[in-house]
């Protein structure tokens, strides 16, 4: 089954908009013409009106880090599904580790936050993994399966097309300790089979798992080799355009 990888830039809190402007300038050049994969940039909010216009009728799509599962409200410093649309972001991260960490997002609310992108039309990229303590008593699996349920509670497998996870052992984020393409393919073998579990094995067999975790220009090759790797979620080697590059056109 062959599934169109998706290589993903989470820019996390860094940048201003002049940054990112010139780094859009740079990086759209570099990767001009590349199809064999989706592209997409997840600035921080203040930064989607600069970055959407400037990659429009490019092959990179703009997306968010993170949306309310409200469609509006009060709900002061968030950001709403329907700002991401107006804007022109089309993707968005749910349930990043530093949110799941510092925001105390449980899988309840990446629940209810998938469901109010797919309502929207908004490409869903769920992030999901275990933290160290948990890995070393032999949980990583048990931790995955937790959060799928909880995070795809009432998904159907008619609305689940559009819907990307992201597999992010929390020990290999921003800590350049990346899982060795072993582990990180016995992992992803796991989400697919749990999500074959509860989606059926069509959908499984199509969804995309991208890996994340201290992905560099010098280890992407080999994780992208690996059966059940559909992409990166690349955090801090996505921040220079040159870097970036050579992990897109690993
Ligand atoms: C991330 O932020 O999702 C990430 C994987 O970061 P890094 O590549 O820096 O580990």
């Amino acid at each position: 089954m062959s599934r169109k990888a998706l290589i993903a830039a989470n820019w996390k809190m860094y940048k201003t908009p002049a940054e990112a402007r010139a780094f859009v300038d740079a990086f759209l050049p570099l990767v001009a013409g590349h199809t064999r994969d989706e592209i997409a940039l997840f600035p921080s909010p203040v930064l989607l009106p600069t970055v959407v216009p400037a990659c429009k009728g490019s092959n990179v799509a703009v997306g968010a880090q993170n949306i309310h599962f409200a469609e509006e409200g009060a709900y002061t410093g968030e950001t709403s599904i329907g700002q991401l649309k107006a804007v022109g972001g089309t993707h968005t991260l749910i349930g990043h580790s530093e949110r799941r960490q510092y925001c105390a997002e449980t899988d309840e609310i990446v629940n209810k936050k998938l469901h109010v992108a797919l309502k929207h039309g908004i490409v869903p990229v769920v992030c999901i993994g275990e933290v160290l303590a948990e890995r070393e008593a032999g949980k990583t699996a048990s931790v995955l399966k937790t959060q799928l349920n909880g995070g795809f509670a009432e998904i159907t497998p008619d609305v689940a097309a559009p819907i990307v996870i992201a597999y992010e052992p929390v020990w290999a984020i921003g800590t350049g300790k990346t899982a060795t393409p072993e582990i990180a393919q016995d992992a992803h073998k796991t989400i697919r089979c749990e999500v074959a579990k509860l989606l059926g094995a069509n959908v499984a067999a199509t969804m995309r798992i991208l890996y994340g975790g201290s992905v560099k220009p010098d280890n992407v090759t080999a994780l992208m080799a690996q059966e059940d790797i559909d992409g990166a979620l690349v955090g801090g080697a996505s921040l220079k355009p040159d870097s970036f590059t050579a992990i897109v056109k690993y």
